[in-house]
């Protein structure tokens, strides 16, 4: 049960919506924007997070875009996790999200509520980052686009009030040549030990990383080391791992040495694809 009481909004408009939470904020209803609610629900019931207000995305137009638009793929923040991997829109992306939680519980996350959540992992931005995704964010200002990689060092950076609403991904990346690959401790329906998604763009392998470090990344220093040619696979891959950005976790998932020792067969398995 939810220990405490909250008001719903579901707005139709972007403007609704921003105008919404600046109000309830100004009310100290302490809103938050409601995606799929699969953490919000979880984390009201443990009594983590408090709040007067959610503001339900799903009737907004601009945050249910979902389909290629020009030479773009265009993905709405209130888009399931189910809607995307069964489109097969854009498979590497559709992958990825496939090992989020279970079945079931695809069908609620949205993708912008794994952006913005607070559960490290974050895994659906892997793809979007290595894709050069746009992000489109709304504001009191209005709306904004920039790269995902000016907006994501490890999580979302938003202004308080700020929506995501949709990603813009550049279709080339939609079919370009990919490996995923997602260990867990155990059981397949896992947080990751380490989870590595990579592409060929170019003759350039690209990758990004979640469940190694306390937040995803994308290295491009760690990218540079995997594509000396040069040199021999072993020798590409300890210098990529020389350049891991943060330390590695130490968790009751797995030991930092045990995830090196998983990242290091994973990127061999990347280099010989
Ligand atoms: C059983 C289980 C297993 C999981 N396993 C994994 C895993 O292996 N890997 C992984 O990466 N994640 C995992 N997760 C985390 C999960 O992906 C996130 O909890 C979930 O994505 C939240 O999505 P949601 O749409 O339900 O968000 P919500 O609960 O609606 O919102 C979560 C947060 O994001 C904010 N938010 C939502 N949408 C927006 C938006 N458009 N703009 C701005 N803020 C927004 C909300 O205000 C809230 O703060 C798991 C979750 C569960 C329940």
């Amino acid at each position: 049960m939810i220990p405490f009481d909250f008001d719903y909004y579901k707005p139709d408009t972007l403007l609704e919506a921003i105008d919404l939470f600046q109000d309830l904020s100004e009310q100290g209803k302490m809103p938050m924007y409601y995606g799929g609610g699969t953490e919000i629900i979880s984390m009201a019931r443990a009594n983590s997070i408090y709040t007067g207000a959610v503001i339900d995305i799903k009737g907004i137009p601009e945050c249910c875009e979902f389909g290629f638009s020009g030479s773009n793929l265009v993905i709405g923040s209130a888009i399931t996790l189910t809607k995307i991997v069964e489109s097969g829109l854009f498979p590497m992306l559709g992958i990825t999200i496939g090992r989020i939680a279970d079945h079931t519980i695809q069908g609620k996350i949205t993708l912008g509520g794994n952006l913005a959540g607070t559960v490290i992992y974050r895994e659906s931005v892997l793809p979007l980052l290595i894709s050069e995704s746009q992000v489109v964010i709304a504001g009191n200002y209005g709306t904004r686009q920039a790269p995902i990689s000016e907006l994501f060092d490890g999580r979302m950076r938003r202004e308080p009030g700020e929506l995501i609403v949709k990603l813009i991904i550049d279709s080339t990346y939609t079919n370009l040549p990919f490996f995923h690959r997602k260990t867990t401790k155990i059981d397949k329906i896992d947080y990751p030990l380490v989870t590595v998604v990579a592409m060929k763009k170019d003759d350039r392998i690209l990758a990004g990383f979640s469940g190694l470090c306390d937040h995803p990344f994308r290295s491009i220093e760690m990218e540079d080391s995997l594509n000396e040619k040069g040199l021999t696979r072993e020798v590409r891959i300890k210098n990529a791992m020389s350049h891991i950005p943060a330390p590695v976790q130490e968790d009751i998932h797995g030991s930092g040495n045990y995830r090196r020792f998983v990242l290091n067969n994973i990127l061999m398995d990347v280099l010989k694809m």
